[in-house]
């Protein structure tokens, strides 16, 4: 889904519809995301929310040259919290420490761009996928009834971490929380 070259010059835009309103005429807006080069060579990630409706538009640009291992760390508050955008990429570990869950790098070869939702359908699909005979079923049964009460929105709060070693992911909130790590 996330591809780049391998001198990460160009990438075809990336785009994804939100659950969020344009705030100007409240069609769905779109999340669009590339990687390219501005003048000097610097790389940059462009992200936009953009209106097909009405062309609002709404852009971040962000250099990519002084990434570092970083964790990110969002409480998820309520069910809106779950339509959050976030963009994992092939080298993030995903953690849910409420839900003893976690999703290791590896299980996708590419980045992806999906909302916490989507992470926790990925999360329940892969439980469906477990093995019975190595697990125990009574606790397998609950933390998917757990997962699944969530997405139903129970409103539960729960701690939603990004580690990723090469920094490139991001939590389009407000309110996430970024952890420098250093000496890795
Ligand atoms: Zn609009």
């Amino acid at each position: 889904m996330f591809m780049t070259n391998d001198n990460m010059d160009e990438e075809a835009p990336r785009e994804f519809q939100t659950e969020t309103s344009c705030p100007s005429c409240g069609e769905k807006l779109y999340f669009i995301f590339y990687r390219t080069r501005v003048s000097y060579e610097e790389a940059v990630e462009i992200e936009t929310f953009f209106c097909k409706k009405c062309l609002y538009k709404s852009s971040q640009i962000r250099p990519l040259e002084s990434e570092t291992p970083k964790k990110l760390v969002l409480e998820v508050r309520n069910h809106d919290d779950l339509r959050t955008i976030l963009y994992r990429s092939p080298e993030a570990k995903i953690e849910i420490p409420e839900l003893e869950a976690e999703i290791n790098p590896g299980e996708i070869s590419t980045g992806e761009i999906t909302t916490v939702e989507g992470i926790l359908t990925r999360l329940l699909e892969k439980l469906d996928l477990l093995d019975e005979e190595d697990v125990n079923i009574e606790r397998l049964n609950q933390v998917k009834s757990h997962i699944k009460s969530i997405i139903n929105g129970n409103g539960e709060k729960f701690t939603f971490v990004i580690d990723d070693p090469l920094g490139k992911s991001r939590i389009n909130s407000s309110r996430v929380i970024v952890l420098h790590k250093s000496g890795e």
